[in-house]
């Protein structure tokens, strides 16, 4: 029962399947959920929300979308390409001074026509007001998608994300014991909680934290906690009847977007192991997360494991 409007931008049911190489020798079962294969101009989580978000932004009149994020930005780079697909004027934020060479995100966002501002020091949408109102004042209708994509509404697309799964294992009839994934600006995260409580998914949710700085002045388990309040009762839950979803914080000490030597080094054994990309940023830290509660046994033996694949693979160019 998704209770609001949405846009059609991605390739859904994304595919699920097993991996199996890369956990020959540890006593469990991994399985890998490919939103690295959403469609949107190489792919992406930020799909899901932004069928929703643009959904609204169309209802609303808007003709012109503006978000903000990192130079590196895969939620910027799919909303360019959603808004080239549905004719709207896209304008983006992003952190920092203008680039010698634009790669990556960057250089996508560019092709897709995106109008893009580089903000120095801010790149979580700090300045987003001024611009909203200089393009007001020029006779745009704008909407405005905060930092990742990550309110209620957004959020949205994660809930369905799970009814999604449960339709997938119900048909290979499994179900998974973890599931692991990145969580940065906490829209993934909430949406996957309150759908695995509505659609009384068992697994047990293990969000890794990227990023240690705060999310819009807050740290990021209080934006989970208030985007899981503001989402459950869209789908018709209390919010208290949501269990807590505590981030893993033990492999964010490096910084967001900084990819320690371990990371790469497991990067480059899942690519060389199983043919499967990870990004720098996100999915990198997140299975390295997975695999070190693998490595140390941290998991009961033989736990069924999801590994959420949130995309990102623009920014290997830029590494
Ligand atoms: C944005 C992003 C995430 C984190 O999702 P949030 O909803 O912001 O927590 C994870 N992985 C990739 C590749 C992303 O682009």
């Amino acid at each position: 029962m998704p209770p609001l409007q949405k846009v059609n931008l991605g390739f859904f049911p994304t595919p699920l399947h097993p991996l199996k190489r890369i956990v020959k020798n540890l006593p469990y079962e991994l399985w890998i959920k490919r939103d690295d294969q959403t469609g949107l101009a190489t792919g992406g989580n930020k799909c899901r929300k932004l069928e929703y978000l643009l959904a609204e932004a169309l209802a609303q009149g808007a003709d012109t979308v503006l978000t903000a994020g990192a130079q590196q930005s895969n939620h910027c780079r799919q909303t360019a390409a959603a808004c080239a697909a549905l004719g709207l004027e896209c304008h983006l934020m992003l952190g920092g001074v203008p680039p010698a060479v634009e790669t990556g995100n960057l250089k996508l966002s560019r092709l897709l026509g995106a109008h893009i501002h580089f903000t120095g020091q801010n790149r979580k949408g700090e300045a987003l007001p001024a611009l909203y109102r200089r393009l007001q004042d020029a006779g745009k209708r704008c909407y405005v998608i905060p930092y990742g994509g990550s309110n209620a509404l957004g959020a949205c697309g994660f809930v369905e994300a799970m009814a999604e799964l449960k339709e997938q294992t119900a048909q290979l009839a499994l179900s998974f014991d973890y599931i692991f994934f990145a969580s940065s600006s906490g829209g993934t995260q909430a949406g996957m909680m309150v759908g695995s409580a509505l659609y009384r998914l068992p697994a047990r949710l293990m969000p890794v934290r990227i990023d240690k700085e705060p999310v819009e002045g807050a740290a990021l388990q209080k934006k989970v906690n208030d985007l899981v309040a503001a989402l459950a009762p869209l789908w018709g839950i209390q919010a208290d009847n949501i269990p807590p979803c505590p981030l893993l914080t033990d492999y964010d000490a490096a910084g967001y977007a900084v990819l320690t030597p371990q990371e790469q080094r497991l990067m480059e054994e899942v690519a060389r192991t199983e043919g499967i990309l990870l990004d720098p940023v996100y999915t990198a830290r997140a299975f390295y997360a997975m695999y070190d509660h693998m490595k140390k046994k941290q998991l009961p033996e033989g736990s069924r494991v999801l590994f959420w694949h949130t995309g990102g693979i623009p920014a290997l160019w830029a590494y």
